[in-house]
Order: C-alpha cells, then structure tokens, then sequence
C-alpha cells in the first residue's frame, strides 16, 4: 500500500520519533508500505514519521536492494563530504548538506537480530539523511545553495 507522504510544515516531520519498541505485524506492515511508497517515489529513503508516524524506523535503497532499520544509531563516522541532495517530504528542492563520508550504524532488522552497518557513499549519505529525520531534522537545515526547481516556484 502506498503511503501519503507528509510535506514539509507538517508538525510530524518535527517530533522526535520514539523507539520501537517490539516488532509487531503493524511494523512489519508499516515497513513494507513504507518501501513501496519510497520506490513508487523513486526515493532512496524513506523514515516512518515521513509517512505520519514518529517511531524509529527506516528504510533505505541505493539500488543494493531494500535495507529496513529499526531503531537505528550511529555508533561511529568518519571523513566528510559535501553533496547535493533532496527529499521526499521537500519536493523539487535540493541543497549541499556536509556529511560523514563513512558512518557505522546499529540497529535491529524486521526479525528483531541485531544488524550493523559499514557504509560509505550514497548509502552514508541516506542513513544519515534518515536517521535526522528521526531526531525532527530535515536536509534544509543543514543545506546550503538550496535550489528550487521553477515549476515548484510556479506552484505547479
Ligand atoms: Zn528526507
């Protein structure tokens, strides 16, 4: 099922989002619709309060296949590097947003096991995009030249 996807000035996207607490059939199902309202966008990620509901979990695709992150943490980055990006909750807008350019992330998969991760490149620079999400943070604070495309300015 494809989610509705909260745009920017919605309250939602601004919570702190609260940890999961047991992986119910409702999260399973929410993770699933949350990556299929993310491909039916042609994101690469996606975090539940994007699509309304402020708990801790993600979902990420750079085309290395879906990665569902319960929870997630940074336990530790390394290196930075500027790139362009944007959201799904921010359509038409993009910005140059400094990051870690290697991040290790922890988290806990749909079956509940303990999943780290050592990523570098754009898979970095998702989790990290996600996981502010969950603190109520979006690209744009961080961002610099931000652009926005004209047929948004139009309000087309
Ligand atoms: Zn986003």
């Amino acid at each position: 099922m494809i989610l509705e996807i909260k745009k920017y000035g919605d309250p939602v996207l601004r919570m702190e989002s609260q940890p999961v607490r047991k992986i119910t059939p409702e999260i399973k199902t929410l993770a699933r619709n949350m990556l299929e309202t993310m491909y039916a966008a042609s994101g690469v990620g996606l975090a539940a309060p994007q699509v309304g509901i402020p708990c801790r979990l993600i979902v990420v695709d750079v085309g290395d296949g879906p990665i569902t992150m319960i929870n997630p943490q940074i336990m530790s980055a390394r290196g930075e590097v500027s790139d362009r990006e944007g959201c799904l909750s921010i359509p038409g807008v993009t910005g140059v947003v400094t990051r870690a350019e290697q991040v290790t992330v922890s988290g806990i998969d749909l079956d509940g096991n303990k999943v780290v991760l050592d990523a570098g490149g754009l898979l970095a620079r998702a989790l990290q995009h996600e996981i502010d999400h969950l603190a109520g943070i979006l690209f744009v604070d961080k961002a610099r030249d931000i652009v926005q495309e004209e047929s948004m300015r139009a309000g087309r």
